[in-house]
């Protein structure tokens, strides 16, 4: 039988060994944590994150939706908070389906080790770190307690996340070209306590939002009624995470996000503690190199502002796992040509999706908060309910349309952005749009 390795037992990567389970190979997973538990983390690397149908498709594709709902908080829409503390929502669609969900990463990933383990017997070796790769062969070499071994494998899974060990090890030897664009925006993780009675301290179905221009605040629901809050900040200058201290956090905070401040009792702890994450966007050419594929974030790490990372990684498993089925049989598996049908079908998808991502870093901590934009996605739920199927607005096919792939969701929102930008022009509010014109639109450019 092949022997698969897969290196990460990450979202990406225990998704993965569970489909390929399904399929009958007996994938080894080799990571570099202790056994996932799904305990209290320590701020740091998103407690939450943001899934939606791309992800929920891939986790029922993998028999194991109902397992992940019961982690699930639903959000149905962004609640902007303004300076002045007043609050606005807007809902991410308008069927009941069009919500996201908030999930905790370590619960997650536990969930995912557990159902992989226990259920599709696949073997987990924690504390074994990937510290290099023999590029004479494409072996992965990893550390354990006690010494390196190398990974006895016919087919590598590199799916050991944004700062792969394998991507770099194989990009320094140059079998492989890669880059890590940073962006000059780093992030750092607060909380947003319960209520004295142990309540939610804010609206929970929602993705709380405190836009400012420059950065941002935003806050995701977690089970123990308490809210990740995670802040935005460029790195260098004026208003920065160069600039403010632990001293300064609290007057900036009073400042800047005023209703925020006061639900904050552990403010000044948590920003001097929890460590200020970097953003960036990866990518690499090819995707793989002898018997290593990567796959993931390993490949194609993009920065968090659409929610999409997580759920472009899942994805990549079932798009690997059909690949897979349709040469028939695995023991006869031409791999190589598989792993260039993969990059050929995912690469674009990835670059649209990073693309898209770092657009929605400016509509978040900006242009939700100007009136033409809230026109604008008005009037794109307005088309949708004229013209289903034709016009879907971008968001929605990001979120909420997986069978819509990234990169046609970046085109057709490329059209329908222009005949937005045309038909709003001069225009104050949603009655004094001509859908006459709109129809003709639609029907010429969709
Ligand atoms: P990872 O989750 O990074 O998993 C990699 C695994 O490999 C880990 O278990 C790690 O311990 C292990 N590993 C790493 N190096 C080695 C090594 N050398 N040897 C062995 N094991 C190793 N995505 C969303 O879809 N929605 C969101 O709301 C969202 N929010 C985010 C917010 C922030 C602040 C950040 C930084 C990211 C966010 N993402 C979000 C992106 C998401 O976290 C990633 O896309 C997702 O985790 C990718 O999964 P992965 O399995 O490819 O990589």
């Amino acid at each position: 039988m092949t022997r698969v390795a897969i290196v990460g037992g990450g979202p990406a990567g225990s998704l993965l060994a569970i489909l390929l389970a399904r399929l009958g190979l007996e994938p080894v997973v080799f990571e570099r944590s202790a056994p996932f538990t799904s305990g209290p983390q320590t701020g740091g690397r998103s407690i939450n994150l943001a899934l939606a149908a791309r992800g929920i498709e891939a986790l029922r594709h993998a028999g194991i939706a109902a397992e992940v709902a019961e982690l699930l908080i639903p959000m149905r829409g962004r609640m902007l908070h303004d300076p002045a503390g007043a609050q606005r929502f807007l809902p991410y669609g308008q069927r009941a389906a069009e919500e996201i969900y908030s999930v905790s990463r370590a619960a997650l990933n536990a969930l995912l080790y557990r159902l992989a383990a226990e259920r599709h017997g696949v073997e987990y070796r924690f504390e074994h770190r990937c510290v290099d790769v023999d590029v004479a062969t494409g072996t992965p070499i990893v550390a354990t307690r006690t010494g390196r071994v190398a990974v006895e494998a016919d087919i590598v899974f590199a799916a050991d996340g944004a700062g792969s060990e394998i991507r770099r090890a194989l990009a320094a030897a140059g079998s492989i070209e890669a880059t890590e664009e940073l962006l000059d925006h780093g992030y750092k993780e607060l909380t947003i306590a319960p209520t004295a009675t142990g309540d939610f301290a804010l609206e929970p179905n929602a993705l709380h939002i405190w836009p400012r221009g420059r950065f941002m605040l935003i806050a995701l629901p977690n089970p123990d009624r308490s809210f990740t809050a995670t802040l935005f900040l460029p790195n260098e200058g004026a208003v920065s995470f160069a600039a403010l201290d632990a001293e300064s956090v609290g007057e900036f905070f009073n400042r800047e996000f005023a209703d925020a401040m006061p639900l904050m009792p552990a403010l000044v702890r948590d920003y001097a503690e929890h460590p200020t994450g970097m953003l960036g966007t990866v990518t690499c050419a090819p995707w793989s190199f002898k018997k290593v594929l990567m796959v993931g974030d390993a490949a194609h790490a993009i920065v968090p502002f659409h929610g999409q990372g997580m759920n472009a990684a899942f994805e990549d498993c079932v798009v690997l796992e059909r690949l897979i089925e349709a040469q028939g049989s695995i023991d006869a598996c031409d791999w190589p040509t598989l792993f260039e049908d993969f990059e050929r079908a995912r690469a674009p998808n990835a670059r649209a999706i990073a693309d898209m991502a770092v657009e929605n870093y400016r509509e978040m901590r900006d242009e939700v908060r100007d009136a033409k934009f809230k026109l604008r996605a008005d009037l794109s739920f307005e088309l949708e309910r004229r013209f289903p199927g034709k016009f879907i607005p971008r968001y929605s096919m990001v979120m909420f349309h997986p069978e819509i792939p990234y990169a046609e969701a970046q085109r057709r929102g490329a059209t329908q952005m222009s005949i937005l930008e045309r038909l709003t022009a001069g225009v104050a509010a949603l009655d004094a749009v001509d859908f006459r014109t709109a129809a003709e639109l639609i029907d010429a450019e969709l």
